[in-house]
C-alpha cells in the first residue's frame, strides 16, 4: 500500500470505537480506513481484529469436529450395512446346504428386504455395486478399489467362497480398524 497524502486525513476519531457496538464495527471500520489509504490501528482495533480471527478459527475447528462426527457415523453405517449383508449370506448358506449365492443380488429380497444396502465411501461416495471376484484374487488383493462391495463367487478353495468386503483400499479410520484398509474391515 501506497502511504501517501490520503494518510493526513485520516480521522483518527473513527478508529477508536468506545462501546460494544464500535467493537463490533471496528473490523469495517479497518477495512474502511485500509482502503482509503489508512493503516493506523490502535491496540483497541488490533484486539477486534484478533478476537474476529479468534472467533474464525473456532467456528472452523467446530467444523472440523464436526466433520468428524459425520464421518465416524458413515463408517460404523459402512460396518452396519457390512454385517447385514454377511449375516444374509449365511442365513442364505444354511438354507442352500452349504452353498453361497452366486451373487449378491440373489440375498434380494428374501435375505436383503431393503435391497443390497449403500456404503458411502469419503473417496468412492455412495455406491451399492459389488465387484465379483475369485478367491484367489481376493488373496492377492485384486481389488477395483471403486467403492461398494466386493463378493467371492468363484474359487478353487473352497474356504474362499462366500467372502464379503468393502471393495476400498484406502485406509478406514474406524476404531477397530486404524489406518488398515476397508477391504479388511
Ligand atoms: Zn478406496
Amino acid at each position: 500500500m501506497v502511504l501517501g497524502e490520503s494518510m493526513k486525513n485520516c480521522p483518527d476519531r473513527a478508529f477508536k470505537p468506545a462501546h460494544a457496538a464500535g467493537r463490533l464495527l471496528a473490523p469495517v471500520l479497518i477495512s474502511l480506513a485500509l482502503m482509503a489509504g489508512c493503516d493506523k490501528a490502535s491496540p483497541d482495533q488490533a484486539a477486534a481484529v484478533q478476537q474476529q480471527a479468534e472467533a474464525q478459527k473456532q467456528q472452523a475447528e467446530l467444523q472440523q469436529q464436526q466433520l468428524g462426527i459425520q464421518k465416524q457415523f458413515t463408517e460404523s453405517v459402512n460396518a452396519a450395512d457390512l454385517a447385514a449383508v454377511r449375516t444374509a449370506l449365511s442365513l442364505y448358506y444354511n438354507d442352500h446346504e452349504g452353498l453361497y449365492p452366486e451373487n449378491i443380488e440373489a440375498l434380494v429380497p428374501q435375505y436383503l428386504p431393503l435391497g443390497i444396502p449403500f456404503n458411502r465411501l469419503e473417496e468412492h461416495g455412495k455406491s451399492n455395486a459389488v465387484q465379483n471376484m475369485s478367491g484367489e484374487d481376493f488373496k492377492a488383493g485384486r481389488f477395483t478399489d471403486a467403492g461398494g462391495w466386493a463378493y467371492v463367487n468363484t474359487s478353487a478353495d473352497p474356504m474362499m467362497l462366500g467372502r464379503f468386503v468393502i471393495n476400498c483400499t484406502h485406509g478406514s479410520n474406524i476404531n477397530t480398524l486404524e489406518g488398515k484398509p476397508w477391504t479388511a474391515l
